[in-house]
């Protein structure tokens, strides 16, 4: 082999190490790596969140420094795939695509590829810079219009548990990542299935909201455990409310809440303003993305 071929070899090495082996090649954030949990507590009302808190049955909720309420648009659909899908994407539901009615024979279909949090945190850090989980009570749901980001999703878990079942999936995943970058999206399903029984002002909504603080607390407690609460922001929120137009649904609930470990909530907090606080959590700038999104982050 000549010199030259020699040292074109011997480039061509490097560069394929540079490449391949090191997946976070060309990224220069020196910041310290932030990881976002997302926690969701499936049809919750912002009312009876307030009145939990009030009474002091919410320990961990309000134990997180700022709390708000958080709205979805008139003109969108109140149903659990329609509105995570606009948490997840940042786009409301004529964009993102995923339009379920409830009792609509029509099937889900996967959101467009490439345009979930999950594929673009990939894309910002590398395969290896974050790890990502999607971990839900709800499978269907919100299985479906998550099929083309499920490749790039490191945990992917969905099966139609109780809360109390799924928080030890949680807490796992935080044990597996703790040393990583990482995203976890969590989603109870019991306020929402509790509530369709026994409806908005019974006792037994209130204790499965107050059951998912609990669940929440654990969380915490897991962070703390690992030393990495400072640099991993907890979001808990709801994908809508309940109880309206009657109690046992939530058809027309528009209000709901948020709650951050971060500095003051701004008032007049849509759904589509959840995912560019995640993006800004991560500090990528959400203006980035084809189509725009709507939103603005939450809190600066
Ligand atoms: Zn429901």
């Amino acid at each position: 082999m000549s010199p030259i071929r020699a040292k074109a070899v011997g480039l061509f090495v490097f560069l394929f190490l540079m490449v391949v082996v090191t997946p976070s090649f060309g990224i220069t954030d020196s910041r310290p790596s932030t990881s976002v949990l997302l926690i969701v507590w499936d049809g919750v009302s912002g009312s009876v969140v307030r009145e939990l808190l009030t009474s002091g049955a919410l320990p961990n909720l309000a134990s997180l420094a700022s709390v708000a309420s958080l709205t979805i648009r008139r003109t969108e659909i109140v149903a659990t795939s329609v509105q995570v899908s606009t948490m997840l994407t940042g786009y409301l539901m004529r964009t993102h695509g995923v339009i379920a009615m409830p009792r609509h024979p029509q099937p889900i279909l996967p959101i467009h590829d490439g345009w979930t949090i999950y594929e673009r945190l990939k894309a910002r850090f590398g395969t290896h810079g974050i790890m990502t989980a999607h971990i839900v009570a709800k499978p269907g749901w919100l299985s479906r219009p998550f099929l083309n980001a499920k490749p790039e999703i490191d945990i992917w878990f969905a099966e139609r548990i109780p809360a109390e079942d799924l928080a030890p999936y949680v807490l796992q995943a935080i044990d597996t990542f703790h040393d990583n970058r990482f995203f976890i999206y969590s989603h109870f399903n019991d306020p929402d299935e509790i509530g369709h029984i026994y409806g908005v002002e019974s006792p037994e909504y209130r204790n499965a909201i107050i059951a998912c603080d609990s669940i929440l607390g654990q969380i915490l407690e897991r962070l703390e455990y690992w030393q990495i609460a400072p640099k991993t922001r907890v979001v808990v929120t709801s994908d809508h409310g309940f109880g309206n137009p009657e109690p046992t649904g939530h058809m027309y609930s528009y209000g709901t809440f948020v709650a951050a470990d971060a500095a003051a909530i701004q008032s007049n907090a849509y759904m589509e303003d959840v995912c560019p606080t995640l993006y800004m959590e991560f500090g990528i700038y959400y203006n980035i993305y084809t189509p725009p999104l709507p939103g603005k982050p939450l809190w600066s």
